[in-house]
């Protein structure tokens, strides 16, 4: 591990998927990350995983992030005491689907944690964000790949439809803030897990997202997957995604804090995703070429709020931050694989 301390980074849904892994690049990087996490959807446990993997003791305030004053109460007073040098934003809740039957809650949640966090960083005078974005903010794009000067299309959940708002809230924010900076981080499909198999993707309750649905299914922990819709415009008629190891994309937010700590005012747009798109069958034929677990399945008519095909380009990522995705497809079958085949039975939903 690097020891250089870079700064104090406040990440928020820090005990999450995306979130841990990002934890864990951080401290390598020679951060100090301080998590905030409501674990609304992930355990305390991550914390002593996190503590196991790194060595390091990893400190996290259990706390919902559209609670504004109160948490800005609690942060205040650990500011003086080391100021945190920026925030990354992750806590917001992720379900296409669940988005369409809910979408009070999705407004709410995602909304109300974002004006959060640039209260804070108005409060308490922080100047770098980097904010969990989403492909999803492009629609249906007219081009592919889809790079960042896309127009955006209309968001075809309510999910998308507040990550879009979230980035107008943050390009607004900096513009009336020039002393801040932003990088929007828009992310294709995360998948896969910590080479260690210590950290790794577990929804609670049955998953919504293509592989932890996978691996769950190919262990026999739930029913056979439905491939959701055949008929789309595509080669093989299953929807086409760009998948990219969680690893890769936590190496993504160090290098986009390294990028910010001189650009005061700049609010940029950058994709992350493995510029290669993958359809269902695809990434199942490859599940089970890299694991030799066969994956029982079905085929179902389209999900609600799916688009046909999105992958990235990802120019500007290399260009600004010099990133560059390290691990294959296969090899991020193959670490969610591991990381499901030491989960307890008793995480079985
Ligand atoms: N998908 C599927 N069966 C499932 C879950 C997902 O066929 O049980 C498909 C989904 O329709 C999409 C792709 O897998 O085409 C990726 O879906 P996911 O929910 O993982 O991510 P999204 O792209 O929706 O953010």
């Amino acid at each position: 591990m690097n020891t250089a301390h870079k700064g104090r980074i406040l990440v928020t849904g820090g005990a999450g998927y995306i979130g841990s892994h990002t934890v864990v690049a951080l401290l390598e990087a020679g951060y100090e990350p301080l998590l905030l996490d409501n674990f609304a959807n992930s355990s305390p446990s991550v914390l002593e995983r996190l503590h196991t993997l790194t060595g390091q003791s990893i400190t996290c305030l259990e706390a919902d992030c559209t609670q504004t004053d109160a948490v800005l109460e609690r942060l205040r007073p650990l500011h003086v005491a080391i100021p945190f040098a920026g925030i990354i934003h992750f806590a917001a809740y992720k379900a296409v689907g669940e988005s369409m039957a809910r979408p009070l809650e999705y407004y709410h949640n995602n909304l109300g944690a974002m004006t959060s966090v640039l209260r804070w960083m108005e409060e308490l005078g922080i100047s770098l964000l980097v904010f969990s974005s989403s492909c999803t903010v492009y629609g249906q794009p007219e081009a592919l790949p889809v790079s960042e000067s896309a127009p955006m299309q209309p968001a075809s959940s309510p999910y998308g439809h507040t990550k879009q708002m979230c980035e107008q809230m943050i390009g607004d924010f900096v513009r009336a803030n020039p002393s801040c900076a932003a990088v929007l981080l828009r992310y294709f499909n995360p998948i896969g897990a910590h080479p260690s198999a210590l950290l790794g993707e577990l929804p609670l309750g049955r998953p919504n997202n293509l592989v932890p649905y996978l691996t769950q299914a190919a262990a026999g922990w739930i029913p056979p997957l439905t491939v959701f819709g055949t008929d789309y415009p595509t080669p093989d008629g299953t929807a086409v995604r760009d998948y990219i190891h969680v690893c890769d994309l936590a190496r993504g937010h160090v290098q986009a804090l390294d990028y910010l700590a001189h650009k005061p005012g700049i609010c940029q747009a950058i994709n992350l995703g493995a510029s290669e798109g993958v359809s269902v069958r695809q990434l199942i034929d490859t599940f089970t070429a890299a694991t030799g677990a066969p994956v029982p399945h079905q085929t179902g008519p389209r999900r609600a709020g799916d688009v046909a095909q999105v992958y990235a380009d990802t120019t500007l990522a290399t260009q600004l931050l010099g990133w560059q995705p390290q691990f294959s497809l296969a090899d991020a079958l193959r670490h969610a694989w591991a990381w499901q085949q030491q989960l307890p039975e008793t995480s079985r939903p």
